[in-house]
């Protein structure tokens, strides 16, 4: 779970990821082009306070932390919409990443869901 100070560099690392997101609270799209400009606009109109970050999850989805726990998801990933999100960072501190293909993986889990390989 990467952290950044901007919209923009949160939206670049995304785009490395998938390709589509949703808009968390309404049916609003997004392609690759259209996050970027986004996000660069709601950077320069609306920037986020110094204590408050955006963070990406391993599939893309992004999602902003105000109090440096609680996590507001603002993208969906299109493609995983059943990716499950942790709601606050401390939670997400918590997810691993298979050694063998770098997959997020929650903790507990017993065989990585990307490509199957058995965890320890
Ligand atoms: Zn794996």
């Amino acid at each position: 779970m990467e952290q950044f100070n901007t919209l923009l560099k949160a939206a670049e690392c995304a785009v490395t990821r998938c390709n589509s997101w949703n808009f968390a609270t309404s049916n609003d799209r997004y392609d690759v082009k259209g996050l970027l400009v986004l996000a660069k606009t709601s950077d320069s109109e609306n920037p986020i306070d110094e204590d408050s970050f955006y963070v990406v999850s391993p599939a893309g989805a992004i999602g902003l932390c105000e109090d440096g726990e609680d996590i507001d998801w603002l993208f969906l990933t299109g493609s995983s919409t059943d990716e499950d999100l942790p709601a606050t960072l401390q939670t997400a501190s918590q997810i691993k990443f298979c050694s063998k293909c770098g997959n997020g993986i929650i903790l507990g889990a017993r065989f990585c869901g990307a490509c199957g390989v058995k965890l320890n």
